[in-house]
């Protein structure tokens, strides 16, 4: 039987087309700049984020990183949110390896965080405090599209502040598509923008940090240092290019497959599904305790695989179609069926 896996956006395939970009790509060594594919992909992905130059990663979280290095010296300070992937789920690189002291603050329900307290926690110039140099957001967040009106208030914020603003884009396709908008309309803010290309958009490696000139160069020697300097890259560029050309717009279908599984699983008594109107491709349910033991591994002897715990997070993604989400929904309620029974 044919996998269903909701686990996360991450685990999309490389179409066949892919697969023969991938395989006809023109190749170089990209540390010299000599690799026309990645060329080619930094330049669409730039101009698609609306900024001067853009830099090829290894992952988003080396894209976010270069981004911290980039903007912050030893001793300043970033804010961030409290569950931000720059945060939280970078291992705590820009400390470590920047020396870079992050301040989180809790996000509010929506994704973003309150510019009051944003500016109430912006240290005084003072030899007692890290200089706070740099605000990140995440967009999407927990698969909720920021709202436009927040994300223009930014850039005055930023400069009535002195602050430069990063950010992370790993979903911003998602975001862009839930709006209708063009994606340049939600980055102009920001001095830099990091953006997966191996989640939703269905490529198997890589990110690009876009933003202008001079910290795109800074970023290009930190990504030398942190060993992100690839060499006939090329061959995974050429899957960004066809990801950035042919499943932007087909994003559009995870949106509408994660409706309908909200949609489905609501109508199972013991599931509680949070879904909001900004969400793009991920659906949140909260299970009963005495669910928890059984639920994923129910699901995993039909080839459907979702993470376990009482509070789940299902995304869809290039690789689930409607059936599969009919089938998911299907199987979630006979084990539920058999749970109350029990
Ligand atoms: C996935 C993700 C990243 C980057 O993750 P990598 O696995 O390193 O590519 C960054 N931010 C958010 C919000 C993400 O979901």
């Amino acid at each position: 039987m044919h996998t269903i896996d909701l686990r996360s956006d991450t685990v999309t395939k490389p179409t066949p087309a892919m697969r023969e970009a991938m395989a006809s790509a023109v190749v170089g060594d990209d540390v010299y700049g000599d690799d026309p594919t990645v060329n080619e992909l930094q330049e669409l992905g730039a101009r698609l984020l609306g900024k001067e130059a853009a830099l090829f990663t290894p992952s988003g979280t080396q894209a976010n990183l270069l981004a911290l290095l980039s903007h912050c010296e030893r001793g300043d300070e970033y804010i961030a949110g409290q569950h931000a992937h720059t945060y939280k789920y970078e291992a705590g690189g820009g400390a470590v390896l920047g020396s870079i002291q992050p301040q989180p603050l809790d996000f509010e329900p929506d994704g973003t965080l309150d510019l009051d307290k944003v500016a109430a926690t912006i240290k005084q110039d003072d030899f007692h405090f890290a200089r706070t140099r740099l605000l990140c957001l995440e967009n999407t967040h927990y698969g909720l599209a920021l709202p436009l009106d927040y994300i223009d208030q930014l850039a005055a914020f930023g400069a009535r502040h002195n602050l430069r603003l990063h950010l992370d884009g790993a979903r911003i396709f998602n975001a862009a598509i839930k709006h209708g908008v063009d994606v340049s309309r939600l980055c102009t803010a920001f001095d830099t923008v990091s953006c997966c290309l191996s989640k939703g958009l269905g490529a198997p490696v890589g990110s690009l940090l876009c933003g202008d000139k001079p910290t795109i160069e800074t970023a290009r020697r930190w990504r030398k240092m942190v060993g992100g300097g690839m060499r006939q890259a090329g061959i995974i560029a050429a899957a960004g290019i066809h990801a950035l050309t042919h499943h932007v717009e087909r994003l559009q279908e995870d949106h509408d497959n994660a409706a309908r599984l909200a949609d489905g699983l609501r109508l199972i008594e013991s599931v509680q599904v949070d879904y909001d109107e900004a969400q793009t491709n991920m659906v949140f349910i909260t299970v009963p305790d005495k669910a928890e033991a059984g639920l994923s591994s129910f699901l995993a002897e039909q080839s459907i695989l979702i993470p376990s715990g009482t509070r789940i997070r299902l995304v869809t993604h290039l690789d689930i179609d409607r059936s599969a989400v009919e089938r998911t929904v299907e199987a979630m309620h006979h084990f539920f069926i058999h749970l109350s029974g029990s």
